[in-house]
């Protein structure tokens, strides 16, 4: 069979770095196993949906390198939601309840007092004519819940009823049914919660592995339920570790400053992002990887581990710089040609190494231009003499040597004494790339300008 597989966000902000974890452990296990990758947007909360939010995942995840075989909205999918209700109630599946959100919460609190755990006890199973005649009264419409299978005969002595599945991370899994309460699947205004419409997709879609965030175990169980009242069988499920923030806060869609198109403005590699994104929280070590394929390579979704992984931006910093740093000239031509960098290869070679962005090579190329030359007041004679001994052009990468072999012999000076005000008056900097590769493209008469 072949694998299918979703990546299914709610189009309501942003896509930040932890659901781009969730649609990348998607992608890569898509890729390993020949299979397909769906993105399914979970609008069905239409006030909250928008269609910029939407366009914008999308864009996203394709600058992560991720090229979905189609894309799926739960809007426009509301008929078959709908044959699905009716085979639930025809079933007696799907009951009326009528309790407000206050009456919901005071049976709560009262079940806490007597150390139960809050499950809902199916009272709406024992409305009478009065009661459903005056909640009609008053007004009230009702919500839906999905009568879980906990039970022998009677609704109200729920028995363990266990549900298992093997998890592609977590291994073994075992939830109770009668843990937990009746999901509500449809609200009062009418609108389905995402809990029934995932299913008729992840069926009707031929959804093969159900890979998700790990706050969505519980859940898996009483979807297993759902899938099989609907006369289908579970796929696979792999339920993966939380990303948090450095201060171990959840990432939220309101985070905006993490959001991928955030970590994109700033300059990162998707290829930084996407190896960060993917390798934390797992068993292995954290390394960039240039490529998709090698991430696909490199990435097994058993090594996940099973508690929250820190997110730290300044690992992306690292691991985009090994990524830069490595990267050739035709891979970032025309990056740079755009940022009206030139210099060509030469000067990217001469900079890789010293920038951690690629967008950083703007900051050496405005230095060949012009730079304000520091000069100590102890080197002021040492410069002099340097712009003395200054070679004819034509330059090459042989003229650093030139001069400094000269300047040696004039001066005496040798090492960082030699070197470091040389640098400092024709960069304006301390540190930077090697003046070998800088010095004929910077060119003599700025040179000169710079040394006088
Ligand atoms: N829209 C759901 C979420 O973002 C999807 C969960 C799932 O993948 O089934 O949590």
């Amino acid at each position: 069979m072949k694998t299918v597989v979703r990546f299914a966000p709610s189009p309501t902000g942003n896509i930040h770095i932890g659901n781009a974890r969730t649609a990348l452990i998607n992608w890569i296990y898509a890729q390993q196993n020949d299979g397909e990758f769906i993105l399914r947007l979970d609008d069905t909360d239409v006030a909250r949906s928008k269609q910029e939010y939407a366009d914008n995942i999308a864009v996203d995840i394709r600058w992560l390198g991720i090229t979905p075989s189609r894309t799926q909205k739960q809007s426009d999918r509301f008929a078959s939601y709908a044959i699905a209700t009716q085979k639930l109630k025809d079933a007696g599946l799907l009951y009326p309840c009528y309790e407000t959100s206050d009456e919901l919460d005071r049976q709560r609190k009262r079940l806490a007092m007597r150390g139960k755990p809050p499950v809902y006890d199916r009272s709406a199973l024992k409305y009478s004519e009065e009661e459903l005649a005056k909640f009609k009264e008053e007004g009230r419409n009702a919500h839906w819940r999905f009568l879980l299978p906990n039970f022998k005969d009677d609704p109200h002595s729920p028995t363990r009823t266990e549900v298992k599945w093997n998890d592609l991370i977590r291994g073994d899994q075992i939830i109770d049914l009668a843990s937990m309460s009746d999901p509500v699947l449809i609200r009062e205004d009418g609108t389905w919660l995402y809990t029934l419409p995932s299913v008729v997709d992840d069926i009707e879609m031929g959804v093969t592995h159900i890979i998700r965030g790990d706050d969505h175990v519980t859940n898996s169980g009483a979807q297993i339920a759902i899938f099989e009242a609907l006369g289908a069988t579970a796929p696979n499920f792999g339920h993966h570790n939380f990303l948090t923030a450095a201060s171990g806060e959840a990432f939220s869609k309101r985070l905006g400053s993490l959001s991928l198109q955030s970590l994109a403005r700033a300059g990162y590699e998707p290829m930084a992002v996407a190896s960060v994104a993917t390798l934390i929280g797992t068993s292995g070590p954290v390394e960039a990887m240039p490529t998709m394929a090698a991430l696909i390579e490199r990435f097994d979704v058993s090594s996940v581990t099973k508690s929250a992984a820190k997110f730290d931006e300044a690992e992306v910093g690292n691991l985009n710089a090994k990524l830069v740093h490595g990267m050739a000239y035709a891979q970032v031509k025309s990056r740079l040609e755009e940022a009206g960098v030139g210099g060509g290869e030469a000067f990217w070679n001469a900079v890789k190494g010293n920038i951690e962005k690629v967008k950083d090579a703007s900051f050496w190329w405005e230095k060949v231009q012009s730079a304000t030359p520091i000069v100590e007041d102890e080197d002021k004679d040492f410069i002099a003499a340097a712009a003395k001994l200054l070679p004819q052009e034509p330059w090459d990468e042989n003229t650093w040597g030139q001069l400094t072999k000269a300047l040696k012999n004039e001066t005496g000076r040798k090492g960082k004494g030699l070197f470091m005000p040389l640098r400092k008056a024709i960069t304006g900097e301390a540190h930077g790339p090697e003046l070998a590769v800088l010095l004929p493209i910077i060119g003599r008469d700025k040179t000169l300008d710079r040394l006088t």
